[in-house]
């Protein structure tokens, strides 16, 4: 995929999304960081898991150049808002709960 960013924390790559807010749920978890991806495939390139992974300070992309991912502050709301959270000059970003593991 073309234009897509790269970063490599504890050995693995992880695909950078950008940052952006989302409003603010009752009860829902932000960070001023970088939110990471990383999908697991098995030998037939068949779908197995999603790693999300959450960083703040200084984070190398595509082996290259280096940006502040954030200060790592957390949030939680406690008053539901249309607005954003900003941090850092960026919105925060979505914690996405830890998901369970599957049973299908
Ligand atoms: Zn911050």
């Amino acid at each position: 995929m073309s234009g897509e960013i790269i970063a490599i924390v504890d050995g693995k790559e992880y695909q950078v999304l950008e940052r952006k807010g989302a409003p603010l749920e009752l009860g829902k978890r932000f960070i001023c960081g970088a939110e990471l991806t990383r999908e697991t495939v098995d030998k037939d390139g068949k779908h197995v898991s999603t790693e999300t992974k959450y960083v703040s300070g200084e984070l190398i992309l595509n082996g290259i150049w280096t940006v502040y991912a954030g200060c790592g502050t957390e949030f939680l709301v406690t008053k539901a808002s249309p607005s954003i959270i900003e941090c850092c000059g960026k919105p925060a970003v979505l914690q996405k709960p830890k998901p369970l593991p599957s049973s299908d």
